[in-house]
């Protein structure tokens, strides 16, 4: 999608709250900005820590650096995840979740990013919890949250969003993959990549089109079983960082769906991926942040425990300069992060701090792990100190959710039209 494009069909509406942009606050949301500055103003909220500890417990696998090789995902670490209430986080209690507010959600993703030592689990749980099941929750008919919802929160379902294809990316409402109508039902066809978790998918929301020359006006999502027929998940595709995600193509040859599998209206795709995409670009990157505080702190100690030249090498300048830039940036982060979604929850325009907020986390955490890596020094680079990791890890967050570009044509529009 180009960036005009984007910033004109997103709306800024906010599914999740009622209350309209200039409405006061209500009782409800002002207890979750409450919420949202104590997150900010408190490095070690309870509800973070806790997450943090959990994770630093049981989700620390040994076999790691193998699995990251072969690129091999971890479904006892997903299964624990769900035992432990991570995918169910926002999910109403009646399909078996816990109900929390999104703020709550953002802290114990920021507590998983810290305890958790594969950040391709921590990805993986994160693209589902804020990209695929709000979606499902907030727009999907009853029969389809019957359906999928409890399975999704309890973690024996997993799901997937799949929207990218091989030659429409930023572009996105440039997709071929088709629906055409036959007797109330639909049929699918196309290929759609880089799918996250599309290997071990049990559901996929997939967005296709009436017709290509259509753009954003012909654009449908459906909710779409991974045993349909016709439905085929490519190969593993190994990629620089986050290998133990799978990570894949899904290809749809006259794959047929019911009237009962569109999600929302037929037509108001597009509408729902900018809506959805608004908040949750920014949230996505949750993990991250809390990952970008683990790698300071490890920095900090190792710059403590590391000597040169008969002293620390935190003592020298240019080291301790580098650790303060971490810290800044790391800061910057979270600030953005709970800003944006203190203005979600509060149904306020939210869609440049969304932006900025993308933008600031995926370019600080590319930026602070390529100063753990110079900080460790040789220790840094070689694999198995665990340091190098995070630089490859974090530059995905760079492209997905919408490339820093994107987020930037975003802010500078908005900017343009005085609405920045
Ligand atoms: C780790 C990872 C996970 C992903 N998971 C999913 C997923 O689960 N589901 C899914 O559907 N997709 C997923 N994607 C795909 C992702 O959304 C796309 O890669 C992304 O939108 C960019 O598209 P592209 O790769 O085709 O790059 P392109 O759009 O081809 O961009 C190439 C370059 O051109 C620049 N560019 C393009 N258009 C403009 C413009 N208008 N203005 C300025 N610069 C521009 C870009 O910023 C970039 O630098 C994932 C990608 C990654 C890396």
């Amino acid at each position: 999608m180009s960036a005009v494009t984007e910033c004109e069909t997103m709306t800024d509406s906010n599914p999740r709250t009622s209350v309209s942009a200039d409405s006061a606050f209500v009782p409800g949301d002002a207890v979750v900005a409450k919420l949202a500055v104590a997150a900010m103003c408190d490095l070690h909220h309870p509800v973070k820590r806790r997450t943090a500890e959990w994770a630093a417990k049981n989700l620390v696998d040994p076999t790691l650096p193998d699995r990251d090789t072969a690129c091999r995902f971890w479904p006892e670490g997903w299964r624990m995840a769900a035992e432990h209430g991570i995918q169910g986080l926002m999910v109403d209690p009646v399909y078996g979740g816990a109900g929390l507010d999104v703020i709550s959600a953002l802290l114990s993703f920021e507590g998983l990013g810290y305890g958790c030592s594969d950040a391709g689990l921590a990805f993986a749980l994160s693209t589902q919890v804020w990209t695929m099941q709000p979606l499902l929750e907030q727009l999907g008919t009853e029969e389809q949250k019957q359906r999928y919802l409890p399975g999704l929160a309890d973690g024996s379902l997993k799901g997937a969003f799949t929207i990218t294809e091989a030659n429409s990316g930023s572009d996105t409402f440039s997709m071929t993959t088709t629906f055409t109508e036959d007797n109330g039902e639909y049929v699918i066809n196309g290929t759609k990549a880089y799918v996250t978790m599309a290997p071990e998918a049990d559901v996929f929301i997939v967005f296709a089109t009436k017709d290509p020359k259509l753009g954003q006006w012909g654009v449908t999502a459906f909710v779409v079983d991974a045993s349909a027929p016709g439905l085929t998940v490519g190969p593993n595709r190994p990629k620089m960082g986050l290998r133990t995600t799978p990570f894949a193509d899904v290809s749809f040859e006259n794959v047929r769906v019911g009237a009962g599998d569109v999600l929302g209206a037929v037509g108001s795709g597009a509408a729902i991926f900018s809506n959805a995409m608004v908040a949750e670009r920014a949230f996505v990157l949750a993990f991250q942040i809390g990952a970008m505080e683990r790698q300071l702190d490890d920095a900090v100690r190792f710059s403590r425990q590391r000597t040169q030249f008969n002293q620390s090498i935190g003592d020298f300048q240019a080291v301790a300069h580098r650790l303060a830039d971490m810290k800044l940036r790391h800061d910057n982060s979270r600030l953005q992060l709970y800003r944006s979604a203190m203005l979600f929850v509060l149904g306020r325009p939210s869609m440049e701090a969304a932006a900025l907020a993308k933008i600031q986390a995926s370019e600080a955490a590319v930026a602070s792990s390529m100063d753990a890596v110079l900080t460790h020094g040789a220790q840094g680079y070689v694999t198995e100190f665990g340091v190098e990791q995070d630089l490859r890890n974090t530059a995905g967050g760079v492209v997905y959710g919408g490339t820093s570009d994107i987020q930037r044509n975003i802010v500078a529009r908005l900017l343009s039209e005085g609405r920045g």
